[in-house]
């Protein structure tokens, strides 16, 4: 018994020796750190960070204050830790007037309308039972249906919100397409409890970046939800819908948050390890029995704080290649601060040997966790993943959920963060998630429903990776024939 406690502690010494020559900057990457960076970025005082108001430029601000702290050199535009660029948000105009029959039907109280695009029309109503969509003549008709889940995979994240994309996918693409003018859902009473929700969302409208496909939007038959109580007048004979809806398009600000650890070799020192997540999160929406503000405190404060430690990590102990921050705004309009980045890089793209993305990483058992472009066809770079792997052996050896990875998975993660723009570009990529839980896009995604210190584990498991691809010779080679479709 004695000599092991002789003995034990100086073999413990030499492990943690060895380890620590590895990888230097371990030591500061704390939980305590994480935490409380984590509770003041999920804070109530940013109220949601909705990318386009001044609450995601406030924790832009705060978040380059803590990028200096933590020892990173500016590395966006000018000299400065920003990129500021343009989204372009197309929302429908109040100006815009729906009425059938008699009924002038206000828009956000009377009716939904899901899709921003502009129409002008005057159309005969056609009630049809969803049994006899498939066979009716609906040229020219504002074909009205009653709305159910019947046949519908609800059992996806976020159902309530995905309801009318659902009832959109299953029933009014098939309807335009054979010449309706216009498809009106009656909600039932999925689609009533989820009313308040959805408008709030539908209300904003649509983004993009300059240049992306929703930047001007063309006219499109429109669809149209109607409360229950709409089937006590709409289905009297000979009515028609008259609507001219018209779009408006605003620009905001969104901006992306980049700092730098310059690397230590003269030459390598010219390429980037690529750490990356999102600021923004969702704002503020009304949600049944809770707050209204949705603090994104998994999505993605957890990532934000885990990359200033990170951050610390590589300012201990820089690697050979440098490593480069970027924390992505507007990520939840459609990764458009991704977007803009990889197409509009602040290094050269060429540059950027290797993207370690996380987003949302503290929630679900504290073992597990789960790496996305592992699996073909995300898979962009065996090297990489080699690396990423090895890593996770040697520290803080999660299971991994490799399901989430396949292209048949229902929720079709690997295709809803920041990683995706440079998977597209040809860069090395890689996912670093805990996934889906039940407080996800809720006002319940709050800082004290964290595992702070499954946070700080990904943080190192992050940085780990990112050490080995700065400090390795050759860069992870992409994988020859890499497509991503979905
Ligand atoms: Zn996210």
């Amino acid at each position: 018994m004695r000599d092991h406690i002789y003995i034990a502690p100086l073999f413990c010494l030499l492990i943690t020796c060895a380890l620590a020559h590895a990888q230097p900057g371990l030591s500061s990457i704390r939980e305590q750190d994480v935490r409380k960076d984590l509770f003041n970025m999920a804070d109530d005082h940013f109220r949601g960070r909705e990318a386009g108001t001044l609450d995601e430029l406030k924790v832009s601000m705060w978040l380059a204050d803590q990028a200096k702290a933590a020892g990173l050199k500016p590395a966006g535009d000018d000299g400065t830790y920003f990129q500021f660029f343009s989204m372009a948000r197309n929302r429908i105009s109040p100006a815009s007037r729906i009425t059938i029959g008699d009924h002038a039907l206000s828009i956000g109280q009377d009716v939904l309308l899901p899709v921003t695009a502009p129409a002008s029309l005057d159309a005969p109503l056609l009630f049809l039972r969803k049994e006899d969509t498939a066979r009716a003549d609906v040229s020219g008709k504002a074909v009205v249906l009653a709305a159910s889940p019947q046949g519908l995979d609800l059992n996806v994240s976020l159902s309530i919100r995905r309801y009318p994309a659902l009832m959109a996918r299953r029933y009014a693409t098939s309807l335009i397409s054979r010449g309706a003018a216009a498809v009106i859902f009656i909600a039932d009473s999925l689609a009533e409890g989820g009313w308040a929700l959805n408008n709030s969302y539908f209300s904003r409208g649509s983004y993009d970046i300059p240049g992306g496909p929703n930047e001007h939007i063309p006219p499109r038959s429109p669809i149209l939800w109607l409360h229950h109580d709409a089937l006590d007048w709409i289905r009297q004979p000979g009515l028609s819908l008259h609507a001219s809806l018209y779009v408006q398009q605003f620009e905001y600000p969104s901006v992306n948050v980049i700092g730098m650890i310059p690397g230590t070799d003269p030459s390598l020192s010219k390429e980037y390890v690529l750490f990356s997540g999102h600021q923004d999160h969702d704002g503020i929406h009304p949600f049944p029995g809770t707050d209204s503000i949705y603090n994104g405190a998994d999505d993605n404060a957890s990532v934000s704080v885990a990359l200033l430690a990170i951050a610390r990590a590589f300012n201990k102990a820089p690697g050979r290649r440098s490593a480069l921050f970027v924390w992505h705004g507007a990520e939840e309009r459609g990764l458009l601060g991704s977007r803009w980045y990889a197409a509009h890089p602040t290094v050269p793209a060429s540059a950027i040997t290797a993207v370690l993305n996380g987003d949302m990483i503290g929630r679900n058992t504290g073992d597990s966790a789960a790496l996305l472009g592992v699996v073909p066809p995300h898979r962009n770079s065996t090297d990489l993943v080699k690396m990423a792997l090895s890593a996770n052996q040697q520290g803080p050896r999660f299971l991994l959920d490799t399901t989430y990875d396949k292209a048949s998975h229902i929720e079709g993660w690997y295709f809803r963060s920041d990683h995706l723009p440079y998977a597209r570009a040809g860069i090395p990529a890689l996912f670093f998630t805990s996934l889906l839980h039940p407080d996800y896009h809720t006002p319940r995604d709050e800082a004290s429903r964290i595992d702070t210190k499954k946070v700080a584990r990904i943080a190192e498991w992050m940085y780990r990776t990112g050490w080995t691809v700065a400090n390795t010779d050759a860069r992870p080679a992409v994988d020859p024939g890499f497509r991503l479709e979905r």
